[in-house]
């Protein structure tokens, strides 16, 4: 798909997208050795923040036809801004056992130390091991396989950037080998339909003295929000009538901005606390981060889904 993992400097400076991925699989020692029949192929070659709907749509077709043509497992090579949220829409667009792991680089092929190519290596053992079906899509980077609805990139630039917080890895690959511990991915499959890529979920994060405003104006063009609210799933009072109002006309999931663990349902009774917006018709998020929250609020809702069903579908994740 892209990503730092396939860029070399371009003629503007700065890194730019440009292997194939036959080069990116020529590049990695020891492969040979496993005995693994690989094929190699492109679906785009972008920078993951340009990656949209439409391509993931794509890529989930693309997914399903090479294990439909017998492949054991897939690898997807992709940017690491947005890997989090191409691995969830991977885990509730394509249905089965055959692991599909995602994984990218921090340092580009040209620079020193590029972890391209362990991290290659690695997808491939996972995407390849018996303990790995079943799991749904996973992110493999520095020798750690993460679950696509607990991963999230963790730092800007460090090599550890990608972490499962509150949750850890599903697993680790220890000289070569996938040792797995994983949970079996959550039991929805949702169609990835060109519906996608025509809706608009907004994900707006409240912050100290927001009035609504922001959100209000969302509201008028969005098809469904997702508010990542402060704490436990909070906004200031103030912005409780604009919320209500909002979550009359669309959906509005309640997730939350602090990077790690559930929404609450039941301790804070202030207006703007989690019960009252509860109360108030929003969708619990559960643990799923805003940016997922709004990748499984956006199949749910080109896949016709009601409020009733989006509140069921997120309830997986409690
Ligand atoms: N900006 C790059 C991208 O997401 C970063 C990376 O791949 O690591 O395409």
């Amino acid at each position: 798909m892209g990503g730092t993992i396939a860029m070399v400097p371009g003629g503007r400076g700065g890194v730019v997208p440009a292997l194939d991925a036959g080069e990116l699989i020529a590049a990695v020692p020891g492969l040979a050795g496993l005995g693994l029949e690989i094929t190699a192929r492109g679906l785009r070659s972008l920078p993951s923040p340009s990656i949209g709907f439409g391509d993931l749509v794509a890529l989930a077709d693309a997914v399903k036809a090479e294990i439909a043509g017998g492949a054991r497992g897939v690898v997807v090579t992709h940017g690491t801004d947005t890997i989090e949220e191409t691995a969830i829409f991977l885990d509730l667009t394509v249905p089965g056992p055959a692991p599909v792991v995602v994984t990218g680089a921090m340092r580009a092929p040209t620079s020193a130390g590029a972890d391209g190519p362990a991290n290659l290596y690695a997808a491939i053992r996972v995407a390849a091991a018996e303990e790995a079906r079943g799991l749904g899509a996973l992110v493999v980077m520095s020798d750690e396989v993460h679950g696509a609805r607990f991963v999230r990139k963790g730092h800007t630039s460090s090599m550890a950037a990608f972490v499962s917080p509150g949750f850890g890895p599903l697993g680790l690959v220890v000289e070569g080998e996938p040792r797995l511990r994983g949970t079996p991915r959550v039991p929805m499959s949702l169609a990835a339909s060109d519906k996608v890529a025509g809706l608009r979920v907004g994900l707006i994060t409240v912050a100290l003295g927001d009035d609504g405003e922001i959100l209000r104006r969302a509201g008028e063009v969005c098809d469904g929000i997702v508010l990542a609210g402060l704490g436990a799933g909070h906004v200031p009072a103030d912005m409780v009538p604009v919320v209500a109002e909002v979550a009359g006309r669309v959906p509005v999931v309640l997730a939350s901005r602090t990077g790690s663990g559930s929404v609450l349902r039941q301790t804070y009774g202030y207006p703007g606390s989690e019960r009252d917006l509860l109360d108030r018709g929003l969708v619990h998020a559960g643990f799923l981060d805003p940016a997922k929250a709004r990748v499984l609020l956006l199949l749910l809702l080109a896949d016709g889904a009601d409020k009733e069903r989006i509140t069921a579908a997120f309830e997986h994740y409690r």
